[in-house]
């Protein structure tokens, strides 16, 4: 019988994603497996494609009607067990294709393409192999030929230990030298990936860490939980500043004298970097990373040190939940209320997930920890879904920052036109001249945000995307922070009629523009987008902050969370209103969580911290919550209206999101979807099932796309998921798919 594998292919739809059979020649049988990345000839004109073998094994098919495998990659790419198990995980709940599933699980290094060579299709490494060359000591020299001086000093070195080419060149020995050696069989030669110390800079300087009697009972509630073998869920529930990372610390420690490994994803890599530091300081440098700001090399070589079990700990953002690690004992999830958390192309997962799936599979203990939790992770926990463990005060027994609010309107009714207000300005210049710091947060980058003709009252939109344009001033260009267009020179004419425009609203550009003014001499550094291009850019930055080079760090979320700096008296909230009126159910536990984290970065050692927030809406209930840092009664308010809203956690929520090229068309293939799917559900009586428009997204127009949403509360099982698919699937046979593609989303917060 003909040995068959069947294989997913690349580039594939979620509407028409399924397994081709190809015949596998003799030469390749033994290298292809399930998990095989493979090559094969696809469609009519058979060119050839990236696959992924699912099955494998002799069938009785005529292999005639079979074509035939071109390649495959070498047994390192190959996806292990565990893997494939989250590949399949992906694909079933994330509705995403099984390449989409492979590609988001194998960095970008670490993959496989088409090439031709000599005329023959193989497949190729992405990257041109990060190798390098070790050599290892065989057997002594022949008396003659007498051996030169150099040769006898490589000798010598590698009689010791084996040693890499880079070293062997630091000493002098050149390449010729030791191929030489290799030729008369004195040395043995072979290749290996380099392997880099990302972070040698870092000294390994373990100092005892003594637990707080709080941050003690918090580790002797989970430490237990890492003892066995079965799988654990907790919420460490932490104020600002009560020393979560400490209990961490503590939790890796035990993990790994139990001879298992430890897995830690932070939100941001602007978090990493400090994260990293306080692991490598304590632990050695069995540490590796994976985050989007490595270089896809370097991505490879920490990938590959994972994968061949030189990693103890994991550091990473939310793709590194794929890490190729074995032998997991602990998962950590910091700051987990972070919507980075949860992807927003395909696969849309949600790093939660995948965590506990793979704490399952291992019998891991996973630790989500906030100050200020998503209202369904606290709700899991007060049901007993996960353990909870609170720390309810600041380490060394701090004091939380005080906070007051400024009524922005009464700013301007005392004619202040500017964004700081007076009280702020005062404050900062205090912080100056007592050398101390302060971080302001304002969530919008750019100078100015809108664009309005005075004449006939239009906004300036992106031709693409129906978004304002927001001016930045460096660039002296209106960009489109959605799809990157560009105008330049900025317009001063209404391109409808000609009126004079007006630029309004402010933008990360602007109040640091200023903050010049306000402070001469204050040294301001600005964190957002545009300012943290460069590698490495957020950690010089948070170094330069933290040795003091700068009074001021103003910027986006990227400075709201997790950083810990010991001169933070002062923090500034700006421009947070148009966050309370955003869309979607979650807007108030994001404002919330925002606004009780950056508070929460002042006054975190010796010297008191204060907070302003500026807003037009002092008395607002949310901004009051937060002021506080009362999660609980946040929580209470919360989790009473997702009750009566229906809202997570009390169904789940998916959205089916519909772009197309034309209007109509979108929408009526968004209609078609929601028809189809309510009358399969029809037949289903006993499955809880709500559909909601189809209606406009929010953004109404992406990337000259048109946007519907179709929004289903449901419960999000196995019994829905066939519904779906099969509702995919008549969408695909009508022939919808054509005229607007589908996504499904379940981490929306109601659009996409
Ligand atoms: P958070 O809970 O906000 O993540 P951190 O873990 O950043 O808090 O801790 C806040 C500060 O308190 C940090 O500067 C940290 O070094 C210090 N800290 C917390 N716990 C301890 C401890 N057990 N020993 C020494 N310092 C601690
Ligand atoms: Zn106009
Ligand atoms: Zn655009």
């Amino acid at each position: 019988m003909p040995y068959i594998a069947k294989v997913a292919v690349n580039d594939a739809t979620i509407h028409f994603d399924k397994l081709y059979s190809y015949l596998v020649p003799a030469a390749l049988q033994d290298k292809v497996w399930p998990g095989s990345m493979v090559l094969v000839p696809f469609g009519r004109g058979s060119k050839p494609r990236m696959g992924v073998a699912l099955q494998c094994g002799e069938e009785d098919i005529p292999a005639q009607k079979l074509k035939t495998l071109l390649d495959a990659a070498p047994e390192e790419a190959r996806l292990t067990p565990d893997l494939m198990a989250l590949v399949r995980f992906l694909r079933d709940r994330t509705f995403c294709t099984w390449f989409e599933a492979v590609k988001a699980i194998i960095p970008y290094g670490a993959q496989y393409q088409p090439a031709v060579v000599e005329g023959r299709a193989v497949v190729q490494g992405r990257l041109t192999r990060p190798m390098e060359r070790v050599y290892t000591h065989v057997a002594p020299p022949p008396a003659s030929p007498k051996p030169g001086p150099k040769q006898r000093q490589a000798m010598e070195l590698l009689a010791a230990a084996p040693r890499t080419q880079a070293e062997l060149e630091q000493c002098g020995i050149a390449r010729p030298t030791l191929d030489a050696l290799v030729k008369k069989g004195c040395l043995a030669v072979s290749e290996r990936y380099k392997s880099i110390d990302l972070f040698s800079a870092i000294p390994f300087d373990p100092q005892p860490l003594e637990l707080s009697p709080e941050q003690q009972q918090a580790y002797d509630r989970l430490a237990p939980d890492l003892a066995d073998d079965k799988p654990h869920a907790a919420l460490l529930h932490g104020v600002t500043g009560s020393g979560k990372t400490a209990v961490f610390l503590k939790l890796i420690e035990q993990t790994l004298t139990l001879g298992r490994k430890a897995l830690v994803l932070v939100p941001e890599i602007s978090l990493t970097p400090q994260m990293i530091r306080r692991l490598k300081a304590m632990f050695g440098s069995r540490l590796a990373v994976q985050h989007s700001a490595l270089n896809n090399t370097e991505r490879l070589l920490q990938w590959r040190m994972i994968q061949t079990g030189q990693a103890d700990i994991v550091v990473g953002t939310r793709s590194a939940v794929f890490a190729p690690l074995q032998n997991i004992g602990l998962i950590i999830l910091d700051e987990e209320q972070e919507h980075t958390y949860q992807s927003e192309s395909a696969p849309r997962y949600a790093a939660h997930d995948v965590a506990k799936k793979r704490a399952a599979a291992e019998g891991a203990l996973l630790v989500l920890a906030s100050a200020t939790p998503r209202v369904e992770t606290y709700f899991a926990a007060t049901q007993g879904r996960m353990q909870l463990v609170s720390l309810t005060e600041r380490y060394g027994g701090r004091p939380l920052p005080t906070v007051d609010f400024i009524d922005m309107r009464e700013e301007l009714s005392a004619g202040n036109p500017r964004e700081i207000s007076f009280r702020l300005a005062k404050e900062l210049q205090a912080n100056i001249e007592r050398s101390e710091q302060s971080i302001l947060l304002l969530n919008r980058r750019g100078y100015r945000t809108v664009a309005v003709c005075t004449d006939c009252g239009q906004v300036l939109k992106c031709p693409n995307c129906s978004v304002p344009m927001v001016y930045h001033k460096p660039q002296q260009a209106l960009l489109c922070h959605y799809c990157g267009h560009r105008v330049a020179p900025v317009p001063q004419k209404c391109p409808a009629c000609s009126g004079k425009l007006l630029y309004s609203g402010f933008g990360t550009q602007r109040v640091e523009e200023e903050l010049a003014e306000l402070l001469p001499g204050g040294r301001i550094l600005r964190m957002d987008q545009d300012s943290t291009g460069q590698k490495n850019a957020h950690e010089r930055m948070l170094a330069q902050f933290a040795n003091h080079d700068f009074d001021i760090l103003l910027g986006t979320q990227m400075v709201a969370k997790g950083l810990d700096f010991e001169r933070v008296t002062l923090v500034g909230v700006l421009g947070i209103d148009s966050m309370l009126f955003g869309q979607g159910f979650r807007a108030y536990e994001n404002v919330f969580s925002l606004v009780t984290q950056v508070i929460g970065r002042g006054g975190r050692a010796d010297l008191p911290g204060r907070a302003l927030i500026q807003t037009v809406v002092p008395g607002h209930p949310v901004l009051g919550l937060a002021a506080k840092q009362d999660y609980l009664a946040f929580y209470k308010e919360e989790i009473a209206f997702r009750r009566y809203s229906l809202y997570p956690p009390y169904c789940a929520l998916c959205v089916a999101g519909f772009t197309g090229a034309q209007d109509a068309d979108t929408l009526r293939a968004a209609i078609r979807f929601s028809t189809v799917l309510g009358e399969l559900a029809a037949s289903q009586p006993q499955l809880p099932l709500r559909l909601l428009g189809p209606a406009p997204m929010n953004i109404t127009m992406l990337n000259g796309k048109y946007r519907y949403k179709l929004t289903i509360k449901c419960r999000n099982d196995a019994a829905f998921r066939t519904l779906l698919r099969q509702t995919l699937e008549q969408y695909r046979k009508e022939n919808l798919s054509a005229k607007a593609a589908v996504v499904l989303d379940f981490n929306s917060d109601g659009d996409m």
